[in-house]
């Protein structure tokens, strides 16, 4: 609350309209698919309709409750003042949308873009959200271990993505952050490949990237294992990308940009010659949602904050062959970070 006020008096705004479900849920900690918050100096009213109104009602401290009809645009408009300049989140927001807000404001009321201003507030987590977010990847490593127990071998990949997400589901994960990824042999070339009905073969890699959705918040992870011998080129790989991402890890902290903490894996990648199959940037925020900020990219100038939840998460992929990733979920400090995963990154051999 403190923060999203400090947002209204930076941009000069007398209200601020989040309609974002997700930065909704951040500000009131009420999940539900139709909601308003309108944020003004002295409140911050939740508007949704009788669906939600009553659980609202129960479940929300930080903010007033209001029922609204609809749409909750008239209810919402009528909580502003008559002239106003009134900040809204011009990256969610419809084209139709803001249409209708701006026939509903009037004449008096400005509408100003805020851009991902209220993105970059959540991106920084507190003590209670890192908690949230640690159990999460707790949550995941324990599944990895438990699906990897039951073996790879001679299991349809998208079998090992249900494994996962029942695994999940078992131990109180409400969904999936994002639809595993679990790719085998040259399927693993893709950084994003979909589970495939093919039958997991020894003697190649595979690729398990996905994670657990706990009370709101997600968690991210990838690991690369061998089933049976990898040859020689595929342990060289897994070793370059280990170093990389090793060197990633040492590279965040607070006050570093995105751009820079991409550079420290990139640069080891790219004097091994493979710099064309790192395609993707080294990292992303998570937190609510599963991409966030901020974002540890080439292109990135964000400055890392304590609070900050990154992946570190560079890759090799060779077209046609296989590939490798390496993914930690990290919370920045002024000094470096917390690694909030556990799981081994050895190359490890599940038959
Ligand atoms: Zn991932
Ligand atoms: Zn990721």
């Amino acid at each position: 609350m403190e923060r999203i006020q400090t947002l209204l008096a930076e941009r000069e705004l007398d209200a601020l309209l989040v309609t974002d479900l997700v930065n909704v849920r951040w500000l009131t900690g009420f999940p539900s698919s139709n909601a308003v918050v309108v944020v003004l100096p002295d409140r911050m009213v939740l508007l949704t309709d009788f669906r939600y109104v009553a659980g609202a009602r129960r479940a929300v401290r930080r903010a007033e409750v209001a029922e609204g009809k609809r749409d909750l645009v008239d209810d919402a408009v009528a909580l502003l003042p008559a002239r106003a300049r009134v900040g809204f989140e011009d990256q969610v927001m419809t084209v139709a949308a803001r249409a209708r807000w701006g026939d509903a404001a009037g004449e008096g009321r400005e509408l100003v873009g805020l851009g991902g201003d209220v993105e970059r507030l959540r991106a920084v987590k507190d003590p209670d959200e890192l908690a949230a977010i640690q159990a999460a990847v707790a949550l995941a490593d324990d599944t990895l271990l438990a699906v990897l127990e039951r073996g790879l071998v001679g299991k349809r990949e998208s079998e090992v993505a249900a494994l996962l997400q029942y695994e999940m589901r078992v131990r109180g994960a409400q969904r999936d952050s994002f639809p595993p990824i679990v790719a085998s042999g040259d399927r693993s070339d893709s950084p994003h490949s979909t589970p495939t009905d093919a039958v997991i073969e020894r003697d190649t890699l595979v690729l398990i990237d996905f994670g657990a959705e706990l009370d709101g918040f997600c968690s991210d992870g990838t690991r690369t294992f061998a089933t049976g011998d990898a040859d020689d080129e595929m342990r060289e790989v897994y070793e370059l990308v280990l170093r990389a991402q090793r060197a990633g890890l040492e590279a965040v902290r607070a006050g570093v940009t995105g751009r820079e903490a991409d550079a420290a894996a990139r640069t080891i990648i790219e004097a091994a010659g493979h710099g064309a199959h790192f395609g993707h940037g080294l990292g992303h925020g998570v937190g609510m949602k599963i991409h966030e900020e901020p974002r540890l990219t080439q292109r990135s100038d964000q400055v890392l904050e304590r609070g900050h939840v990154v992946s570190v998460e560079p890759g090799v992929y060779l077209e046609g062959r296989f590939g490798v990733r390496i993914e930690d979920l990290v919370a920045v400090t002024d000094d470096g970070i917390v690694n909030l995963s556990s799981s081994s990154k050895d190359l490890i051999v599940v038959d």
